[in-house]
């Protein structure tokens, strides 16, 4: 398919996707395109080895600002499940979930923190030891996007829970999953999600109930 691109009207539009850029590792840029499909305005990524389609579609009408933040934060999702296999950009302050994008700037995700950092600096911001841990740990975890890894020695695995709950065996008394939890969990053997191993079955530990004597 020929795809048509040009910079979008909105010179505020074509900054944010920019600074966004300058914040990837420089295998990988984003670029904000317009052909004559369905969804005529979308993100894509594109990296030395592949051209990879991501992000969400616009519409027809060039995105919003909101919009286009939306967008940015789904091809982040993306880039880490499909490209990276690790989180990015790091938050500076904990170490270990991935940002959120925001017109604040990118965000801590974490409900009580209010920092944020400029898009576009965080080659320059230093980032905090990723925290240590054990295998069947959950390394890190994303509330708004609902998915997360568990340390591994064999690779990092990803898993999917709705608002950061799970519903137990029954499906309805639902458990909290935080980073550093040791949960339980299956690994379904080839089965992949982007580059990481995948479960569908994940309990904390501490949330089950203490073994009867
Ligand atoms: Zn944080």
């Amino acid at each position: 398919m020929l795809v048509v691109r040009f910079r979008p009207v909105t010179p505020g539009i074509q900054d944010i996707v920019e600074s966004f850029n300058r914040d990837l590792p420089d295998t990988i840029s984003v670029i904000i395109e317009q052909d004559d499909s369905v969804w005529p305005w979308r993100l894509r990524a594109e990296s030395l080895e592949h051209d990879l389609c991501f992000g969400g579609p616009a519409g027809k009408q060039e995105p919003t600002e909101d919009r286009l933040f939306w967008m940015l934060g789904d091809l982040q999702s993306n880039l880490i499940e499909h490209e990276f296999g690790y989180a990015w950009p790091r938050c500076p302050e904990h170490g270990s979930h991935p940002l959120k994008v925001s017109s604040r700037g990118w965000m801590c995700p974490m409900q009580d923190i209010s920092r944020t950092w400029p898009i576009g600096t965080l080659c320059a911001t230093g980032v905090a030891d990723e925290p240590k841990r054990a295998p069947g740990e959950v390394r890190w975890f994303r509330a708004d996007w609902g998915w997360g890894v568990i340390a591994d020695p064999k690779g990092d695995i990803f898993f999917f829970t709705p608002e950061g709950q799970l519903p137990d065996e029954k499906g309805h008394r639902l458990y909290e999953v935080k980073e550093g939890h040791r949960v339980l969990y299956e690994v379904i053997e080839g089965r992949w999600q982007g580059r990481f191993r995948y479960t569908d079955f994940v309990v904390p530990v501490d949330s089950l109930p203490p073994a009867q004597p």
